[in-house]
């Protein structure tokens, strides 16, 4: 019988059979009582029997329940939906347990919530007992460690992964749900073997080519045009090649040892011998063709490596002057500011597109070829300021414009200054 139906039926057959028991025993004798009280033992029963039957519909979830009739398709949608939000849930944990970069959710204070099974082997995380612990504190005494605790926004590029040491990370922190942190180590051991295997070769094959490079240079001084006249333009044009091509070769061994160099050394370079030369240099290359100026208010020194640095600030001269039309101003500017120091270089020259700013430090990457080659370029002098910059944890600005000039600027920070010969060891960091 359905449900439905049960609920009226009931009382009213109930009430039937005591009606027709109680006749009965009346027309049976009189004993009335005794009718009634058999056809109610008869209802008991059925009663009973009912009851098992509802509670059986009750029991099973997918029959729906006589008493909640108009909520019953609404409560099987919604066990229906949480179930089928639990497997999501957890497919979605085991998609993410199985990715082999690692991941960790942290609370706000970064403990670890969980972690995946690649956090395990890259980052040494054990189930269950590193669940809760400060992450920083597991990492002890890794770069990754001392990341963290700065709370860095940038990412940690190419370190060691802390659960296996042969293995290079790329880690990101990024923010999550309330306060949360979600942070990604990627594996990039694959990319670091192949930048290796890159950097060995370009070292290998300019190494090779010095020698043969030097032997024809120093045959082509040896000959005197004077000796072949009809000869002379090309002997000129083969020296000033072998010459660019030693040059390529000398920037290219400069940049390989500045690749795999990862700090430099703590000598003090003075700033005004330094600038004196860079001003000489520069007049020397312009030969009269622009005017230089040095503006020095700074007074401070640098700490670090000093033939690494001339030559990254004098690259930097020397592009003023070959991007500089004839007629043009170069200034060189040393000066304090609020996070330390910055050495400039301004010239009133050929300037740069806003879209080639970004690619100027690329290795080869020039806005015109023609330009670059006719003065004599190789298309790595920035790639090297740059690297010898990131050496001493400064960076470089630049700002052009078209027509009017280019200004590039050397930001160094206050651990890299010295004042001038009053205290030699001490670094300004503190003052
Ligand atoms: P290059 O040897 O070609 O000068 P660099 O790496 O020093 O190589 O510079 C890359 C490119 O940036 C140059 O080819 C040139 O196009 C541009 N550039 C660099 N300095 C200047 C400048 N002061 N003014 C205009 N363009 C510049």
């Amino acid at each position: 019988m359905p449900a439905t139906q049960s609920t009226w039926k009931l009382p009213l057959l109930l009430t039937i059979c005591l009606v027709a028991g109680g006749l009965a025993g009346w027309f049976a004798g009189g004993h009335v009582a005794t009718g009634v009280a058999l056809v109610a033992v008869a209802e008991i029963v059925l009663l009973l029997t009912q009851l098992r039957h509802i509670a059986k519909s009750m029991m099973s979830s997918r029959s729906p329940s006589p008493y909640v009739d108009p909520d019953q398709p609404r409560h099987d949608r919604f066990m229906m939906r949480s179930r089928r939000l639990a497997a999501n849930l957890h497919d979605l944990r085991r998609a993410a347990g199985s990715l082999p970069d690692a991941i960790v959710l942290l609370d706000q204070d970064q403990h670890v919530r969980w972690f995946n099974h690649a956090a395990e082997s890259l980052l040494g995380l054990r189930r269950p007992q590193d669940r809760g612990v400060l992450l920083k504190d597991k990492l002890h005494n890794s770069e990754l460690a001392g990341w963290l605790q700065e709370a860095s926004p940038e990412p940690l590029n190419d370190v060691s992964a802390p659960g296996q040491p042969s293995r290079h990370i790329n880690v990101t922190l990024l923010p999550f749900g309330q306060r949360q942190r979600l942070l990604l180590a990627r594996d990039i051991s694959h990319m670091s073997r192949l930048e290796q295997i890159r950097r060995d070769f370009v070292a290998n094959v300019s190494h090779e080519l010095r020698t043969p490079l030097t032997v024809i240079h120093g045959y082509l001084e040896l000959l005197d045009p004077e000796d072949v006249p009809h000869l002379a333009p090309v002997l000129s044009e083969m020296r000033a090649q072998s010459k660019r091509m030693g040059q390529i070769v000398e920037d290219l061994l400069t940049l390989s040892r500045l690749e795999t160099q990862d700090h430099v050394g703590e000598e003090r370079v003075p700033m005004a011998p330094l600038l004196a030369t860079l001003r000489k240099e520069a007049e020397a290359l312009s030969q009269g063709r622009h005017s230089v100026t040095v503006e020095s208010s700074a007074e401070l020194d640098l700490l670090g490596s000093p033939k690494d640095l001339h030559s990254a600030l004098s690259n930097l001269v020397s592009n003023a002057v070959r991007y500089t039309p004839t007629g043009g101003r170069i200034t060189i500017r040393w000066e304090r500011t609020a996070e330390g120091a910055n050495y400039s270089v301004i010239d009133t020259g050929y300037g740069i597109p806003a879209d080639h700013l970004s690619r100027l430090t690329e290795r080869f990457y020039r806005v015109s070829s023609s330009r670059s080659r006719d003065s004599g370029g190789t298309g790595l002098g920035l790639s090297i300021v740059k690297h010898v910059l990131s050496l001493h944890q400064a960076r470089l600005d630049i700002r052009s414009t078209p027509g009017q000039g280019s200004t590039f600027t050397c930001c160094f920070g206050r651990e890299r200054l010295l004042a001038p010969e009053i205290h030699e060891s001490r670094s300004l960091e503190n003052q």
